[in-house]
């Protein structure tokens, strides 16, 4: 399959299936990277003389549209950040769509409604998920991949629909590739893995996987607290998932036989409540009050965390150390990313709601080698996992 660099669409009319999936909190756009990665391949189409019909999802809808889950407030801000109109039909398919789409000019561009609130885009059934595909495959002559945040699905827009079209990879997921590859193929060492955020179910995997590859693997965030039940601790209220101990205290075994640096907090910012003003309180990880949560580890750690970053040549990070949502917890995830900042090698941060954290603290792109815009596409990536998106583009 030729790279979309060398193909001739002048006058075609592209389908792109684009990430979009930003934070939005009524109706206004918290962190609008996603956009913002997604704009080279539009205007590289654009350039070609093509028209483009631009299909994202946002969110989970469970039972068809909400306004909340609407695509409209990110068609604005696409057509502020482009400086062009962008035709917002507020559906996905239908006859206004259809005559929408086919008096489209070169240059011009349509965004459809959150491709999710159609049932059939995440069926799990293949001939409902390629019925969908074949509707969305009559509104164009040519299809683009570059959601990569959404390449480890297997939905009709992104894995059945290249099927029925010639098709190509757009340079978001090209850029994506490369970097992961080089983490998986050949990073160059020490190279360690900050793994946060809330559930250690997600995670498990990603660190059976990681644990013959890195030097160094540092927990943080919610997981940790099933991390230190393990260890026969007392964590309090903190989030646990019980079900996952015997699962972690193996990954705690292995890594000791593989010689891996596992990095657990010494200690942890505890409170009596999930909230903004709950006061916090630093304890010894060996004395989290039974009535205390943890929400952040505590400066002890993230000085230790840091200083082991700080002497990888390659560092990968997903999920935040603590809730840092709440400033009275975010100092652990600040830490971190300070010292990501200041690695003299090659740093990624991966996942959405990883680089809106880093962003919401007050870093900027540039000071980290890559931000990845999917999270779970980057772990499943890293897992060593066949992702469909990728498959369905050539590329895996
Ligand atoms: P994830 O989507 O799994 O990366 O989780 C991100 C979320 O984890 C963020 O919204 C954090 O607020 C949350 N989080 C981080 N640390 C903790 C903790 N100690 N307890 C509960 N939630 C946490």
């Amino acid at each position: 399959m030729p790279g979309l660099s060398t193909v001739d669409l002048k006058g075609k009319r592209v389908f792109l299936r684009c990430d979009l999936n930003v934070p939005i909190k009524d109706g206004v756009i918290k962190d609008d990277g996603r956009i913002k990665a997604s704009l080279p391949t539009i205007q590289l189409l654009l350039s070609k003389g093509a028209s483009i019909v631009i299909a994202a999802h946002l969110g989970r809808p469970k039972d068809g549209p909400t306004a909340e889950l609407s695509l409209s407030p990110v068609a604005k801000r696409l057509s502020e950040l482009l400086n062009k109109e962008v035709k917002f039909p507020g559906e996905i398919t239908g006859k206004a769509v259809t005559k929408l789409v086919g008096a489209l000019m070169p240059g011009e561009i349509v965004l459809l409604e959150n491709i999710r609130f159609a049932p059939d885009e995440t069926s799990k059934d293949e001939a409902q998920r390629t019925s969908f595909a074949k509707e969305l495959a009559a509104f164009a002559e040519f299809y683009v991949g570059d959601g990569f945040g959404a390449v480890h699905r297997k939905h009709a827009s992104v894995f059945d629909l290249p099927k029925l079209l010639p098709h190509a990879s757009g340079s978001l997921i090209d850029a994506e590739v490369t970097v992961l590859k080089s983490l998986t193929e050949n990073p160059e060492r020490p190279y360690g893995v900050i793994l946060g955020g809330a559930k250690t179910s997600d995670k498990l995997a990603v660190i059976e996987n990681l644990l013959a590859k890195v030097d160094v693997l540092a927990i943080g965030g919610g997981m940790v607290f099933t991390f230190l039940k393990a260890q026969g601790k007392e964590i309090g209220t903190s989030l646990v998932e019980n079900e996952m101990l015997e699962e972690v205290k193996a990954l705690i075994e292995k890594a000791k036989q593989l010689g891996v640096t596992l990095l657990l907090p010494t200690d942890i910012v505890v409170a009596p409540s999930f909230s903004s003003d709950a006061p916090p309180t630093l304890v010894s990880v060996d004395e989290i009050p039974r009535d205390q949560m943890g929400l952040d580890i505590g400066p002890e750690s993230a000085k230790s965390y840091a200083a082991q970053i700080l002497l990888c040549k390659t560092v990968f990070w997903n999920g935040p150390m603590g809730v840092f949502e709440f400033s009275n917890f975010a100092a652990g995830t600040k830490t971190v990313a300070q010292a990501l900042t200041q690695i003299k090698g090659m740093s990624v941060v991966g996942g959405g709601d990883s680089a809106a954290a880093v962003r919401a603290l007050g870093f900027q792109d540039s000071q980290f080698g890559y931000i990845s815009t999917g999270g779970g596409a980057s772990l499943e990536y890293l897992e060593g996992k066949q992702l469909p998106g990728l498959v369905a583009l050539g590329l895996a």
